[in-house]
């Protein structure tokens, strides 16, 4: 008799209902469903609900979560003063500071679905204090979340005293991929020189890279030219990834046309991360104020892979968030104005498969015959459905144990005519 049996789900990619046959932790059938009672040891009623895969956080934070207004609040909402606050912040981590802020937010991941995290650290501290501490954790929460670390200079490789040692300290004790933030650095040529040392130090040790890129409105901030050209001359492609790129939010036209060709060209990924950045950039604007994002919908149409991001969960950079990807693709969907509705759907496979591909998550996601049994149950129609009333999953299944489960929300209204009737907010029609 197998473990489990999810009966009568539909999936985002085909209308009929399935049934899903896990066993050992993974999916041993995907079949049409069929009314016979299935045997397996635990028999799950979908009722028509979409399974998914789970959502992917492509990049986050987690060595800075939960340290909002910690030693003080970011009073200008700028990126800069966040990089001070936290430097202050810093000074004061311990390993069990960073390990309690970090897991709980990863609780809060793994209950709204997310199965898959990217994390950024701060590795510019010569303790290394975050990056011991997020190392252990990687391991001490692999039976419910995959976490992938990035080792992040924060206060640049070639600006920081020793970064470039720190950078390759850390790809020594084992993180997964090895970041950059060019635009940080004091000259141009450090930020060029800092792209190289990462992708080098990213070669050497078989890692990804993941690099915060152009996150400033300066329309000449072109670094991201840098990392794709890197990307294509090494044959590395969607080893890399360029994260935040919000200076092409003020790129011209013709720089940004030749710019689509050599990221298609590069086959890296970009991360937008719409939360975030909207709240940071555009700060020292008057009026017209600028949005400050990637250009998410002009990179999918050039055939560049872009994924959603959340960023950060209340701490000096952002003082909000709840560490879910629905919320950010919903908020993405206004941000970058995809809101067609096979735009909507898209913003959907940018939490998903999207972000699956940014971690190189290959045959160890999705929802097929072999693969690990990690997966969702969505109640609503389809994608759409899920970004606009941001519906939250019914189950989240890891390795075919449920882990999260979550009661319908039901508000009863009392309306003339029509007494204490329940309200979902669902209305399907033709798209
Ligand atoms: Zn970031």
């Amino acid at each position: 008799m197998i473990d489990l049996v999810v009966r009568g789900a539909r999936l985002v990619t085909d209308d009929g209902l399935v049934d899903l046959r896990i066993d050992g932790g993974r999916f041993v059938a995907v079949s049409p469903h069929t009314d016979e009672a299935p045997e397996a040891r635990t028999v799950l009623d979908a009722d028509g609900a979409l399974a998914s895969p789970p959502y992917v956080e492509p990049h986050v934070h987690l060595d800075t979560c939960l340290t909002a207004g910690q030693p003080r609040w970011n009073r200008s909402g700028t990126l800069w003063e966040g990089i001070a606050c936290w430097a202050e912040r810093k000074a004061t981590l311990t390993r069990e500071d960073v390990l309690e802020r970090a897991e709980e937010v990863l609780r809060w991941y793994a209950a709204n679905g997310t199965l898959h995290v990217r994390s950024h650290v701060d590795v510019t501290d010569p303790s290394l204090v975050a990056l011991d501490a997020m190392l252990e954790l990687r391991d001490r929460v692999r039976e419910v979340v995959d976490l992938q670390l990035v080792a992040f200079p924060q206060e640049g490789i070639c600006s920081f005293p020793d970064g470039e040692k720190l950078l390759a300290e850390a790809a020594r004790r084992g993180v997964d991929a090895i970041g950059a933030i060019p635009h940080f650095e004091d000259t141009r040529e450090d930020g060029v020189r800092s792209v190289e040392i990462a992708v080098a130090l990213a070669e050497e040790h078989g890692r990804f890279v993941d690099a915060h890129c152009d996150e400033i409105d300066d329309d000449q901030s072109r670094f991201v030219e840098v990392l794709a050209t890197q990307a294509h001359r090494r044959g590395l492609r969607d080893r890399v990834t360029a994260s935040h790129t919000t200076a092409m939010g003020s790129y011209n036209a013709a720089y940004s046309q030749k710019l689509h060709r050599i990221l298609a060209r590069s086959g890296i990924n970009l991360v937008c991360n719409p939360m975030v950045n909207l709240h940071l950039q555009g700060r020292l604007d008057g009026y017209p104020r600028r949005r400050g994002l990637t250009q998410v919908k002009e990179a999918l149409a050039a055939g560049v892979n872009v994924a959603f991001g959340g960023d950060d969960v209340m701490d000096p950079w952002y003082p909000l968030g709840t560490a879910n990807p629905i919320q950010v693709a919903h908020v993405g969907a206004h941000a970058t104005q995809l809101t067609a509705p096979a735009e909507v759907a898209e913003c959907f496979r940018m939490v998903t498969d999207g972000a699956a591909a940014v971690l190189g998550l290959g045959e160890r996601y999705g929802i097929a015959e072999g693969r690990p049994a990690d997966l969702m149950l969505l109640p609503a129609a389809d994608p759409f459905d899920v970004v606009r009333r941001q519906v939250a999953p019914s189950h989240v299944i890891r390795r075919g144990r449920v882990v999260a489960t979550t009661p319908p929300r039901v508000t009863t209204l009392d309306w003339p005519g029509r007494p204490n009737e329940p309200i979902d907010f669902v209305r399907t029609g033709d798209r």
